[in-house]
């Protein structure tokens, strides 16, 4: 058998494992709470929320869907186009024209060429955000957040860029399997570590201070029999006033962290209640779930790329010899920004399914469906949701249920359907 048709045997396979892990760990069983239950949560909320919510939402898509379509454009622009094979050579020429230059320095520049170009519709939906008030960073704070989060993005790029170059290089037939293994064990990586790595450039952490509501949640994981290691409190409040709490970490590392915006807006029983929800994400390991479904869907990406690259008139339009040479960066990317177009609201569908089960667990945990209503609509309220968005918006990218299906889920719970 013949490398090409290994991978393709490999890509088939790689195929069946994410449908069956999809199957299998996302709680498909939990469908959204009726319609008819959903809009009568509708209109008891105030409409003058609702109104605002929606205006808010309206006032942000043309920057939003604006720079993914500019994004995007200028993406194919440089791959399906000789224009980003160039790219990579004229800035790895003058660092002396060798593929580390080329790998490192072209694919960064490739990259950066899309953010620069959408940087703008990114300032203009911070006007946005301030405007509305929900923002409270300055232009300072706000520039700073964007280089360190160019600076982060840097790092692990050129990290990954330098690994699979030297793995094309190493291995020219069989740099699919390696580049495989090795995307999928990024992303593993990546969502263990990243978030402990990464969340101190961007806040501080202090632990929550002795008293009734830090002993009430760490007494709450106890009785979940998700072992906690501590409490702390995210110091949000210098960049927004949105809400919210996660818990992250493994074991013995695991910690809840709540935003200090959350107890400066919420009583500590609707805290609770938000971090009930973030227990039955430990609980149901959900960071596993997802960074399995992403190491599989990463793998399979690598090798259909592999397997793209035989494709002689792909490979022409973008000015490139072969797709694992440093030069064909950009058409690589061209090729993943579509696939990520396309996959979307497979991925929102199954984030949405995951975030039901852990308000069910939130629900069960507490028994307490009242302050589970009030704390969505708090956190619809104070984060500027739109509680019922449009339903082409819902189904191609909303991460969660709506606020009105929440509220219905709690309502249905205190009905005594579980
Ligand atoms: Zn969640």
């Amino acid at each position: 058998m013949t490398p090409r048709l290994w991978a393709a045997v490999a890509l088939g396979g790689l195929v069946v494992a994410l449908l069956v892990a999809a199957v299998l760990l996302v709680p498909w069983h939990r469908p959204p709470a009726p319609r008819a239950d959903q809009l009568d949560a509708l209109r008891d909320l105030p409409q003058e929320q609702v109104r605002k919510g929606r205006e808010f939402h309206s006032a942000l898509r043309p920057g939003s869907y604006g720079a993914m379509l500019l994004g995007l454009a200028v993406t194919l622009a440089l791959g399906l186009t000789p224009l980003g094979s160039r790219l990579v050579e004229l800035v790895g020429r003058p660092f002396g024209d060798n593929w580390v230059a080329r790998a490192v320095l072209g694919g960064l520049a490739v990259v950066l060429v899309a953010e620069i170009i959408t940087l703008p519709l990114a300032a203009w939906r911070h006007t946005i955000v301030v405007r509305y008030g929900l923002s409270t960073q300055t232009w300072a704070g706000w520039a700073v957040d964007v280089l360190k989060s160019y600076a982060v993005s840097a790092i692990i790029a050129a990290i990954a860029l330098l690994g699979f170059y030297t793995i094309t290089r190493l291995a020219p037939r069989w740099w699919w399997a390696f580049g495989a293994a090795g995307a999928a064990a990024l992303v593993v990586l990546l969502s263990f570590i990243l978030p402990v790595l990464v969340e101190p450039v961007f806040n501080k952490f202090t632990p929550m201070e002795q008293g009734p509501l830090r002993t009430e949640l760490m007494s709450l994981a106890q009785r979940d029999g998700v072992p906690v290691k501590d409490v702390l409190v995210a110091d949000a409040s210098r960049r927004t006033r949105a809400v919210n709490a996660y818990v992250s970490g493994l074991g013995p590392t695991r910690r809840i962290v709540v935003y200090d915006t959350l107890l400066r807006e919420a009583p500590p029983e609707e805290v609770t209640s938000v971090v009930a929800h973030e227990l039955g994400h430990a609980k149901d390991r959900d960071v596993f779930t997802g960074s399995l479904l992403g190491a599989l869907g990463a793998a399979a990406a690598v090798v259909a790329l592999y397997l793209l690259g035989g494709w002689g008139w792909l490979l022409r339009t973008a000015g490139v010899d072969s797709i694992g040479e440093p030069r064909a960066l950009a058409l690589m990317l061209a090729v993943v920004s579509l696939a990520g177009i396309v996959a979307a609201p497979a991925q929102s569908l199954v984030s949405r399914r995951v975030e039901a089960r852990a308000d069910a667990h939130a629900l069960e945990l507490t028994g307490d469906p009242g302050t589970f209503e009030s704390m969505q609509r708090r956190l619809s309220t104070v984060n500027l949701g739109d509680p019922d968005p449009p339903r082409w918006e819902y189904l191609y990218s909303a991460s969660h249920p709506s606020t009105v299906e929440r509220m219905a889920a709690a309502r249905a719970y205190a009905r005594g359907e579980r």
